[in-house]
C-alpha cells in the first residue's frame, strides 16, 4: 500500500511522492496519522536558502495525530487517541532517555529524527501515516478540552519556548532579551510572559514579528541589539546572526545565561569580554516533549499561551501545500479536513 509523503526536493521545491506506507514493526510501536503538523524555523531555512542538509527528504517535525494502530507492549496510547508526536526517536529506556536527554538516545544513530535527512529515515510529519517505534515515550496524549491543533509544535518549538526560559525564570533570571527571527523567538516570548518575566525585551528585523511580540507583552525594537538596552539575566538568541550574538555581551549582568537555538553556521565570539564579563552558553537540541511536555500542555491549557496568536498561515492539508510552504512567512500549520 502507498501513502502521500511531503517531500523537500531542492531549494525553493517541494512536492507530494508517493511512498510505501508504513507497517507496524514490533510490540512497542504505532502507527499515527498526523491531523495537524507545522513547519520550523529550519524548514523556513531549509526551503528558502543554501543548508548542510543533503535533499531531497520528507519534511516536517512539529505534529498531533491520531493513534490508528498499537503493538501489544505499548501501555499510554490506544487507537483513536490524539497525541503530539516527539520529533526526535528516543527509547525512553537508555540511560540518556532516562536522563531526560531524549534527542540523544542511545539506541538511534545521533540526529535521528522525523523530517530530517539521517543515517535513518521515519518520514515527516505531512506524511499520511508515520511510524513510531517507541510509542511510550515519544506519544503524550493530548489534554481535552482544547482544539488539538494548538498543540501541533509541542514536537518542537512549542515546548522549546517553554524549556528554553523556564528554568531560568525559576531561578531569578528575569529581565529577558530576545533575538528573533522566525517562530522559536516568539514562542519563547509568549513563554517568558507566561512564567512571569521582570522585563521582556524582543529585537527583530521583521516587521511582523515585532508586532505580535509586542501583542504578547515585549517592548519590541529592529536590530541589531543596543548598547541603551539591558542589563539583562537571560539572552535567548533565536535569530541565527552571530553578529547580534557577539553583542549582546555588552548587555548583560555579570554571569548570566544565554542560550542559542538557532545557529547552522559558525559562530565567533569576543573572548576577552565573555570572559570580563561571565556568561554561561548554552546550545543544544531540546529533548522537547519528554521532560517539559506536560508543563507546556498546562500553560496552553490554562490559556496562558495560545499558540494560534503565533502562527502566520492556517491552511488545508489538501490545499496546495509544496507551494504554500515555499511561501509561508514564519510558522504554518495544516490541518487535515477531518479534524
Ligand atoms: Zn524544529
Ligand atoms: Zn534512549
Amino acid at each position: 500500500m502507498t501513502m502521500q509523503s511531503l517531500w523537500f526536493v531542492r531549494q525553493g521545491h517541494l512536492e507530494w511522492r508517493d511512498v510505501a506506507a508504513p507497517r507496524l514493526g514490533g510490540d512497542l510501536e504505532a502507527l499515527v496519522q498526523p491531523i495537524a503538523a507545522s513547519t520550523c524555523d529550519i524548514d523556513r531555512l531549509i526551503i528558502s536558502q543554501p543548508s548542510p542538509f543533503k535533499d531531497p527528504f520528507a519534511i516536517g517535525h512539529n505534529g498531533v495525530g491520531r493513534v490508528l494502530e498499537v503493538g501489544e507492549g505499548v501501555r499510554t496510547v490506544t487507537p483513536g487517541d490524539l497525541v503530539a508526536i516527539s520529533w526526535h526517536i528516543s527509547c525512553g529506556q537508555c540511560d540518556r532517555c532516562r536522563r531526560g536527554l531524549l534527542a540523544h538516545c542511545r539506541q538511534t544513530a545521533p540526529g535521528t529524527c522525523y523530517g530530517l535527512p539521517g543515517r535513518e529515515s521515519w518520514g515527516g510529519l505531512f506524511d499520511d501515516v508515520v511510524r513510531v517505534p517507541f510509542a511510550d515515550a515519544m506519544l503524550h496524549r493530548l489534554p481535552g478540552g482544547v482544539d488539538p491543533v494548538a498543540f501541533v509544535a509541542t514536537s518542537d518549538n512549542l515546548t522549546l519556548g517553554y524549556a528554553t526560559v523556564a528554568p531560568h525564570i525559576k531561578a531569578g533570571r528575569d529581565r529577558i532579551l530576545v533575538l528573533g527571527w522566525g517562530i522559536n523567538g516568539l514562542y519563547v516570548v509568549a513563554f517568558a510572559r507566561a512564567l512571569g518575566a521582570r522585563s521582556l525585551t524582543y529585537v527583530d528585523d521583521d516587521t511582523a514579528n515585532r508586532e505580535t511580540a509586542t501583542e504578547l507583552g515585549a517592548t519590541a525594537f529592529p536590530g541589531p541589539p543596543d548598547r541603551g538596552m539591558g542589563p539583562f539575566d537571560l539572552v535567548v538568541d533565536a535569530s541565527a546572526d552571530p553578529k547580534w550574538l557577539r553583542g549582546v555581551m555588552r548587555l548583560i549582568e555579570p554571569e548570566s545565561m544565554v542560550e542559542c537555538v538557532a545557529h547552522l553556521g559558525d559562530v565567533t565570539l569576543p573572548g576577552w569580554q565573555w570572559y570580563g564579563t561571565g556568561a554561561t552558553l548554552h546550545c543544544g537540541l531540546c529533548s522537547c516533549t519528554g521532560p517539559h511536555v506536560h508543563e507546556t500542555f498546562k500553560a496552553v491549557g490554562s490559556g496562558a499561551v495560545v499558540p494560534s496568536k503565533l502562527w502566520s498561515e492556517r491552511v488545508a492539508w489538501d490545499q496546495d501545500l509544496p507551494a504554500a510552504m515555499v511561501a509561508h512567512r514564519r510558522q504554518l500549520v495544516a490541518v487535515r479536513s477531518e479534524t
